[in-house]
């Protein structure tokens, strides 16, 4: 196995060679100064399933901000170190690099932020959440290559089980569960009973007492993984959505399927996969649920009005079925695309396609100086005339420049 590691380690199918390179200077500083130095957590998980790794979770047995500045000194870039918790980050174009002290953690209320020192890889590695999640690799010098795995988290990996490290770990910190949720459906493993066992109504109630921004921070993240739908549909589940709040929107497969379709070419728009993914869970939601729940999980103001002004316009989109294109266009110019998106993927309404494809590119071909040059004063005239002129357009009234002229002095007459 350790000969399997070091192999993963210098393949540049798993690590590319930039970031073998950044390693190796890493390590080689490490030993250099005498520095235990360690690459952990989901790096040394995903490296012995033997999938591709990008992210370096780097840990150093000593002082973070004075292992960066020493990197800095010998190979450039810059340093932000952070004293609080003797972190930093070391930006060397075009990475950038977490460093971090081995501590240790104790969490003093269950569900609070826990208090942090500095320790060793060992007490490192008890503050972490799942076995699979546990372990180091040490780097330096001739160490290079040694696994660091006290909790057994790789005999886990193969058992494929997602195993919390002590009991109260999910009232420590029950963020947690979605953690463990998104491990399990990410890799098709499955949570140890006596683990599942402690997802509970205790650990759901300190749950509840947490942050909207630590709850979405998790929901977040679920909505990156490709099986989103998987994950929301076991954490339903397991209650974690009921209890946290009676109000959360159920998950229709239906519709979460969609997240991973990509917008048809002629659409011309790209829009974000996790806004996408709450928008689709919260399609069915009546308008009160979303004000709450926005206000509950802290939404960011763009998801917010985004999933806002998609409830409201699918409430409303039969009574506008006979809207003319222009009195869509100027209904569906104050929404945001990636909601008109979103109702588009469920309903299928043709008007809300041919608004993102054609209605909202069309434009007059006058413009404000040849509105002067027909002798119009400027004010607010020129918006109403010109949004009369796009209106035509809009609504098969005029197809050519010289009918938009002819319009243009009607309505100046
Ligand atoms: P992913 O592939 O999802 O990014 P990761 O393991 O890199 O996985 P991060 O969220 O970057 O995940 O966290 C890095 C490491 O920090 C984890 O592997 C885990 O050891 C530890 N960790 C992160 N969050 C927690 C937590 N809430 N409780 C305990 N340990 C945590």
């Amino acid at each position: 196995m350790q000969k399997d590691l070091i192999r993963h380690l210098r393949d540049p199918n798993l690590i590319p060679p930039e970031k073998q390179t950044l390693l190796s200077s890493i390590a080689g500083q490490a030993a250099a100064m005498n520095m235990p130095c360690y690459l952990v957590g989901g790096f040394v998980r995903d490296i012995l399933l033997g999938k591709s790794v990008n992210d370096l979770d780097i840990i150093v047995e000593g002082d973070a901000i004075q292992f960066g500045e020493s990197l800095v000194k010998k190979y450039g870039g810059k340093l932000t170190p952070h004293t609080k918790f003797r972190t930093a980050i070391w930006h060397l174009a075009p990475d950038t690099l977490d460093l971090i002290t081995a501590r240790n953690e104790t969490y003093i209320n269950p569900g609070a932020l826990p208090t942090i020192k500095p320790s060793t890889i060992g007490d490192d590695l008890l503050r972490r959440d799942f076995t699979i999640n546990a372990m180091a690799v040490r780097v330096d010098g001739e160490h290079f290559g040694e696994l660091l795995d006290p909790l057994n988290g790789q005999a886990d990996l193969e058992k494929k089980i997602i195993r919390v490290l002590h009991p109260r770990s999910f009232m420590d910190d029950p963020t947690r569960i979605f953690r463990a949720v998104r491990y399990e459906q990410r890799y098709g493993f499955i949570l140890e009973h006596s683990t599942l066992r402690l997802i509970n109504s205790e650990c759901f109630a300190i749950l509840n007492t947490l942050s909207g921004q630590r709850i979405r921070h998790e929901i977040d993240l679920i909505f990156t993984e490709e099986n989103s739908l998987k994950i929301l549909l076991r954490l339903s589940d397991l209650g974690v959505f009921n209890r946290f709040d009676p109000n959360m929107p159920k998950v229709n497969e239906k519709y979460l399927v969609l997240q991973n379709s990509i917008p048809p070419a002629e659409f011309a728009i790209s829009v974000d996969r996790v806004l996408l993914g709450y928008l689709l869970w919260l399609l069915d939601s009546p308008v009160e649920v979303v004000n709450a729940l926005s206000k509950r999980l802290d939404f960011k103001s763009e998801l917010s009005k985004a999933a806002l002004a998609m409830v409201q316009l699918k409430n409303d989109l039969i009574s506008r079925k006979d809207f003319k294109p222009s009195a869509w266009t100027i209904h569906l110019e104050k929404i945001p695309l990636a909601a008109i998106y979103a109702l588009w993927l469920i309903t299928n309404e043709p008007a809300l396609k041919e608004f993102i494809v054609r209605w909202r590119h069309v434009k007059t071909k006058s413009t404000g100086d040849d509105l002067k040059a027909h002798g119009l004063p400027p004010g607010p005239r020129f918006g109403e005339i010109l949004s009369q002129l796009r209106s035509a357009w809009l609504d098969g009234k005029v197809h050519s420049f010289e009918d938009e002229l002819r319009l243009l002095e009607t309505l100046i007459r």
